[in-house]
C-alpha cells in the first residue's frame, strides 16, 4: 500500500506566544484517519516513540509539540459525519474547525454555543483543552457540549467514551491536553440560533470593583458578555472600562449595518505561530498603550447606542484587527496570563496588580474579564469567579510580572489557564490544581507506557 501521509523528520516548532521553541517531527495523514494512524504507528512510531496530536496549533503554549516528539497533524480530518436534526446532535471529525461547524450549522439555524474566538481552532483542540466560550456562566465549558467521542490509542484501539460509557476515559480526555490519545471524532450538542443578528451595547465601568456584580448580572440575562479595562491608567482611574454585552435579536427590520456579504465563513485563516511573529519590530510601549487605551476606552465608554452585529462578528470578534494586534508584539512575542479569581479575592487581586503596575513600567495591552461558574476538577480550567486575561509584551519587566503573578496565584488561590501561559511552573500548577496528582495517577493507569507527550506534559511532569 502506498504511503499517503507526509512526514517531516525535523521541524522547528514555535508556540503562538513566542515563548517555546522545540525541534520535533511532524506527520500529516491525509485520507483516512483510522487506517493511516495504524500505518503511521507501524512505519514512524514503532509503538514506542513519544507523540502528540495537534489541531490548528493555536494554543498559546506548547501542548501540541515538544523536543523529539512526533506531532500528528489532525487538520485534514474535518468532515461532518452526521447530523441528527431531531436532537440537534452533530457528529464531526475532530479536525473540523469552528468555521466548518459554523458553516454547516448556520444553514440549519443552529450554532455551537461554547466556542473559542478564532475560526480555525479545531473541535479536537476544544475537547482536549476543554475551552470556554462567550458566556461560561450560562453555558459551561466545551465538554458540556460533547455528547460522546471516539479516541484512538495504539495499545487500546478505538474507544467510544461519553458521560455514561467509559466515563473515566471521557473525563480524562476532556481537558486532558491530548495525553490520553488521538480524538478521531465527536458528537456535539448544538443550540437553536434565535437570529443571525446580535444587539451589542456598552455598560461603562467607572470602578473596576463593580465588575463582578455587573458582569454576573449581564451574563445571566444575555448571550454574550466580556469586559475591557484600562490598566495603563493610574490612580483612581486604574482599571476603568466597560462591559460589552450582546443579545440575539430577531425581527424582519433588524439587520446589522455592516452585514458580512456571505453567511458562510472562509475556511482558510492565516493566523498561526509563524505568521504571528512576522514583524521584526515590537510596537507596544507604555506611552503607546496609554494613547490607544484612552482612544479605544473613550470611544466605547461613551457610546450609548446599541450596535447590531452579525453572529460571526460575535463568535469570532475583530478577526483582522486581532491578527495585527498579535503581530505587533514582534519576534519576541508576548505573555498571556488568564486566571479565575474567586469573588472574595477580587479586590485584593486588583489592588495587587495596581500596586505592581504603579511601580513598574509595563504595557498591559489587554485586560479583560468573563464570569465563570463551575467546579474545578482534574486539570480543567473551571471554577467560580472572575476569569481575568492579561496580555503584555515579552520583555525583562514582563518576566518579573509573571513571577509576581505566580506568587499571587498561590497567595490568593487563583486558577491559572495552562494553555495560555507557556512557562507556567509545576509548583504553581500543583498548588492551583488540587487534583494534579489524581490526574497523573489516572493517566498512568490508562496509559502505562505514557505514549502521548508534549512540552507541556514534560514541564508539568505528567
Ligand atoms: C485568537 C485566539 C482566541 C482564543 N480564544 C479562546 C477562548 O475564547 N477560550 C478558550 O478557552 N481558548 C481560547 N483560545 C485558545 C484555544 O482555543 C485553545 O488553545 C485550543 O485548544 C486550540 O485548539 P487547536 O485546534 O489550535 O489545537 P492545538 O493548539 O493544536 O492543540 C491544543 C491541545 O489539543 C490537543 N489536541 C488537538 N487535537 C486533538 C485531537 N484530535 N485528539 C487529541 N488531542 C488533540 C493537543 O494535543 C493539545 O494538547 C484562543 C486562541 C486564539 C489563538
Amino acid at each position: 500500500m502506498a504511503q499517503t501521509f507526509d512526514f517531516k523528520p525535523q521541524v522547528d516548532f514555535l508556540s503562538f506566544d513566542g515563548g517555546v521553541k522545540a525541534r520535533g517531527a511532524l506527520v500529516k495523514p491525509s485520507q483516512s484517519a483510522l487506517r493511516e494512524l495504524s500505518d503511521i504507528e507501524e512505519k514512524i512510531l514503532s509503538g514506542k516513540k513519544a507523540r502528540i496530536t495537534s489541531g490548528a496549533g493555536l494554543s498559546f503554549g506548547a501542548p501540541h509539540f515538544g523536543d523529539d516528539i512526533v506531532s500528528i497533524d489532525n487538520s485534514r480530518f474535518s468532515e461532518i459525519i452526521d447530523y441528527d436534526s431531531e436532537n440537534g446532535l452533530l457528529e464531526v471529525q475532530a479536525g473540523a474547525t469552528m468555521a466548518h461547524v459554523f458553516n454547516f450549522l448556520v444553514e440549519k439555524e443552529r450554532y455551537l454555543v461554547t466556542q473559542p474566538g478564532y475560526p480555525s481552532i479545531t473541535v479536537g483542540g476544544c475537547i482536549a483543552v476543554d475551552v470556554h466560550g462567550k458566556n461560561q456562566l450560562r453555558d459551561g465549558n466545551f465538554r458540556e457540549q460533547v455528547q460522546s467521542l471516539k479516541l484512538f490509542h495504539p495499545s487500546r484501539g478505538i474507544i467510544s467514551a461519553s458521560a455514561d460509557i467509559n466515563k473515566e476515559i471521557f473525563d480524562l480526555t476532556c481537558g486532558g491536553y491530548g495525553l490520553t490519545g488521538h480524538i478521531i471524532s465527536a458528537k456535539i450538542r448544538t443550540r437553536s440560533l434565535v437570529s443571525p443578528t446580535m444587539a451589542l451595547y456598552i455598560v461603562p465601568l467607572d470602578n473596576i470593583l463593580d465588575t463582578p456584580a455587573y458582569i454576573t448580572k449581564a451574563a445571566k440575562e444575555n448571550d454574550f458578555v466580556v469586559s475591557w479595562h484600562d490598566f495603563s491608567a493610574r490612580g483612581a482611574a486604574f482599571g476603568r472600562g466597560f462591559l460589552l454585552v450582546g443579545k440575539f435579536v430577531a425581527g424582519p427590520e433588524i439587520k446589522p449595518k455592516r452585514a458580512e456579504g456571505a453567511l458562510h465563513l472562509p475556511l482558510h485563516w492565516t493566523l498561526n505561530a509563524q505568521s504571528r511573529k512576522g514583524l521584526d519590530l515590537a510596537f507596544y510601549s507604555l506611552p503607546f498603550n496609554r494613547l490607544i487605551n484612552v482612544l479605544y476606552g473613550g470611544i466605547n465608554r461613551f457610546s450609548t447606542e446599541a450596535r447590531l452585529i452579525t453572529v460571526q462578528e460575535c463568535l469570532y470578534p475583530a478577526r483582522t484587527l486581532r491578527q495585527l494586534y498579535y503581530k505587533m508584539f514582534g519576534q519576541a512575542g508576548f505573555h498571556e496570563s488568564q486566571m479565575i479569581v474567586p469573588l472574595d479575592r477580587f479586590a485584593e487581586f486588583t489592588e495587587a496588580l495596581k500596586n505592581w503596575l504603579d511601580r513598574n513600567e509595563l504595557a498591559v495591552t489587554l485586560a479583560s474579564a468573563k464570569v465563570f461558574m463551575g467546579t474545578q476538577s482534574l486539570l480543567r480550567f473551571d471554577g467560580d469567579g472572575i476569569c481575568f486575561a492579561l496580555n503584555f509584551p515579552r520583555c525583562e519587566a514582563s518576566g518579573r510580572f509573571m513571577l509576581f503573578l505566580d506568587q499571587l496565584t498561590i497567595d490568593l488561590g487563583l486558577t491559572p489557564y495552562m494553555v495560555k501561559d507557556s512557562r507556567l511552573p509545576l509548583a504553581v500548577v500543583k498548588k492551583a490544581y488540587p487534583q494534579y496528582d489524581e490526574f497523573k495517577e489516572r493517566l498512568r493507569k490508562f496509559d502505562r507506557e505514557r505514549l502521548y507527550r508534549s512540552e507541556l506534559s514534560r514541564r508539568l511532569e505528567l
